[in-house]
C-alpha cells in the first residue's frame, strides 16, 4: 500500500458555500495528512493549463470561466492510496450518482457546481501539485 500526495481543489462554490471547513474536517477525519494549502483567485491560464485535457469539449468554457469566478483552497494531502481515497470520498460526478456519504452525494445537485477536485491518478496529481502549489510538495 503505497503513501501518496494528491492535489484536491475546494471549488468557488464551496468557499462561497463556507464549506471549506466541512471537507477539510472529511479528510482529517479520515486520516490524511495537509501536507500544503493556498487560498488564491486563479487566472484564466492556470485554469485553462488544469483543465487542458478538457479543452474543446462542450463543458470546457463554462467550466473555466467558473473555476475563476472567486476564490478556490488548493491542498495538497497525503496518505496511504491517498488519489482513489480522495476520489472515492469526493464521490461521482454525475450527481445522480454521487452517493450520499460523499462530498458531491451530501451537498451537490450540479454537475460544474460540484464543490471539489480530486487528481485522477498518481501521475495527474503530481502535475497538478506542482501547477498549484510548486515542486516543493512533490514526493
Ligand atoms: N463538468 C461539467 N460538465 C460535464 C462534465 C464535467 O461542468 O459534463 C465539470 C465538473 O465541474 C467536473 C469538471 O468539469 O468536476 C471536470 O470534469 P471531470 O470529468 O474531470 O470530472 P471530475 O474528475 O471532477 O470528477
Ligand atoms: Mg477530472
Amino acid at each position: 500500500m503505497a503513501l501518496e500526495r494528491t492535489f484536491v481543489m475546494v471549488k468557488p462554490d464551496g468557499v462561497e458555500r463556507r464549506l471549506v471547513g466541512e471537507i477539510i474536517g472529511r479528510f482529517e477525519r479520515r486520516g490524511l495528512r495537509l501536507v500544503g494549502m493556498r487560498l488564491l483567485q486563479p487566472d484564466r491560464a492556470l485554469a485553462e493549463r488544469h483543465y487542458a485535457t478538457h479543452k474543446g469539449k462542450p463543458f470546457y468554457e463554462p467550466l473555466v470561466d467558473f473555476i475563476i469566478s472567486g476564490p478556490v483552497v488548493a491542498m495538497c494531502w497525503e496518505g496511504t492510496q491517498a488519489v482513489s481515497l480522495v476520489r472515492k470520498m469526493m464521490g461521482a460526478l454525475k450527481p445522480e450518482e454521487a452517493l450520499p456519504g460523499t462530498i458531491r452525494g451530501d451537498f451537490t445537485t450540479e454537475v460544474r457546481t460540484n464543490l471539489v477536485h480530486g487528481s485522477d491518478a498518481v501521475e495527474t496529481a503530481q502535475a497538478e501539485i506542482a501547477l498549484w502549489l510548486g515542486n516543493d510538495l512533490l514526493p
